[in-house]
């Protein structure tokens, strides 16, 4: 069988396998990645969060993205009825990014991927790992190519970024239900052709049509749109009863007031996909020789656009900490990676939690706006949630509640 020998094996090309393996490559390690498709290849998480930003600078892939002209995202409007609530990035509490996009993942993982490769990063794509076995922090993955033939490659250090794939939560046992309730979401792509002009055609926007259930509209700069809808499994199983994703999407479609004239007769680029339960969690985020990252780790909900900050985030954490881990250091990986990155993820847990309890959209719609909460949860939902100088970070496990505790009962006193 072929051997090849490097120093971190990184398992998928997707964001967080791309900026893991380029911040590895540009700081001196020999890094092999394996990705088991094809790209340009199609996956959902098309709202990017400006802590993105952070990494792909980082990790040097910022000037070759921002070539490509995607669409800027400078915020994100939340409509629910009559009631609109807009926040702007450039106008959020403490440092950082104040735009990013919204993008077709296809195009923008497959520019990432290309820079890796031209920058000298040995990329392998239709290569998928079968299996590990590890030897102390030393590890042989088998990889098995298009054609069937297999390959070891040995590795000091493999971070697994292989987002659903899950390739060692599922060869290592380390799979663990989600705390949050089980989501579903049908979505597609439109080509936008009612689009207006000016700003209302290109901000992203998610419409409420019940508390837990809301459509996202993600405009693109190609001009097409991304569409979905997310709801709960119950509500989503009933909307695509007949098994038709493109009729229960339409149906959501036409129950929005505000985009039913917009996209509801527009034709479909693809059938629509279905993502059932899709968020999932693991045991532990690191073991002897290896680190979880992106979704292979953990996702949480779609709601925030949270899911390419964290895949980034952990992606660059994770190789920094093999580096240092190669070079000799003992690297305590419990406090530097799994608390650092778990204390971020119950951030963005709580906020999901709160959005579909209905408690954030009382804070997100109440008036008048309270410009400086406003601000703090900004920067939240910018992806700042390591910011503890932020009372809406720092806090996050009460503050939400508590204030729409307040606002309720300010509303009954009035009453
Ligand atoms: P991926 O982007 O999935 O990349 C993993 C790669 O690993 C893939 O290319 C795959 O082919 C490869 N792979 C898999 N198995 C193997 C194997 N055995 N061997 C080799 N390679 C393998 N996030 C956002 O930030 N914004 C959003 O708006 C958003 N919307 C979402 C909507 C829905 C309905 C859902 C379910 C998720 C959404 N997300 C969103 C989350 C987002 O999709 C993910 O968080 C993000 O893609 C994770 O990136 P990643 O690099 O971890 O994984």
């Amino acid at each position: 069988m072929n051997k090849e020998v490097v120093d971190v094996l990184v398992i998928g090309a997707g964001p967080s396998g791309c900026v893991s393996s380029a911040w590895l490559h540009n700081n001196g390690l020999k890094v092999k990645v394996v990705e088991k498709t094809k790209f340009p290849r199609f996956v959902i998480g098309e709202s990017l969060i400006p802590r993105v930003m952070d990494h792909f600078e980082e990790a040097g892939l910022l000037d070759a993205l921002k070539s490509q002209k995607f669409e800027i995202k400078p915020g994100a409007r939340f409509i629910r009825g009559e009631e609109v609530c807009v926040f702007d990035f450039s106008n959020k509490f403490g440092e950082g990014w104040d735009w990013t996009w919204q993008v077709p993942r296809a195009d923008f993982d497959n520019v990432m991927a290309q820079e890796i490769i031209r920058k000298g990063v040995d990329l392998e794509f239709e290569s998928e790992v079968t299996d590990i076995r590890f030897d102390g922090s030393n590890s042989i993955t088998t990889v098995k190519d298009k054609n069937g033939d297999t390959k070891e490659i040995h590795a000091k250090f493999v971070i697994d970024s292989s987002g659903y794939g899950r390739v060692l939560p599922r060869l290592l046992d380390l799979e663990k239900p989600s705390s949050l309730e089980p989501h579903s979401s049908i979505f597609t792509h439109v080509k936008d052709t009612t689009r207006v002009p000016g700003q209302e055609g290109t901000l992203i926007s998610f419409d409420i049509l019940e508390t837990e259930v809301w459509l996202w509209v993600i405009p693109f700069s190609n001009g097409n749109t991304s569409v979905g809808i997310v709801g709960p499994t119950d509500y989503i199983d009933q909307l695509s009863q007949s098994g038709n994703t493109e009729e229960a999407l339409r149906c959501a479609i036409n129950k929005s007031d505000y985009y039913r004239d917009r996209y509801g007769k527009l034709e479909f680029l693809f059938e629509p996909r279905r993502l059932t339960n899709y968020s999932c969690a693991v045991k532990q985020l690191y073991g002897d020789g290896y680190a979880l990252t992106g979704n292979a780790a953990e996702f949480l909900d779609p709601v925030f656009s949270s899911g390419m900050a964290f895949a980034t985030e952990s992606g660059i954490l994770a190789a920094k900490l093999a580096k240092r881990q190669i070079e000799g250091e003992t690297i305590d990986w419990e406090r530097e990676y799994s608390d650092y990155i778990l204390s971020g993820v119950r951030v963005f847990s709580t906020y999901v939690k709160e959005w579909y309890t209905g408690n954030l959209q009382t804070l997100f719609f109440h008036q008048p706006e309270n410009p400086d909460i406003k601000r703090k949860i900004c920067a939240v939902l910018a992806g700042y949630v390591w910011n503890k100088d932020n009372p809406f970070v720092k806090k996050h496990d009460h503050v939400i509640r508590n204030l729409a505790y307040l606002i309720e009962n300010e509303k009954e006193i009035k009453l």
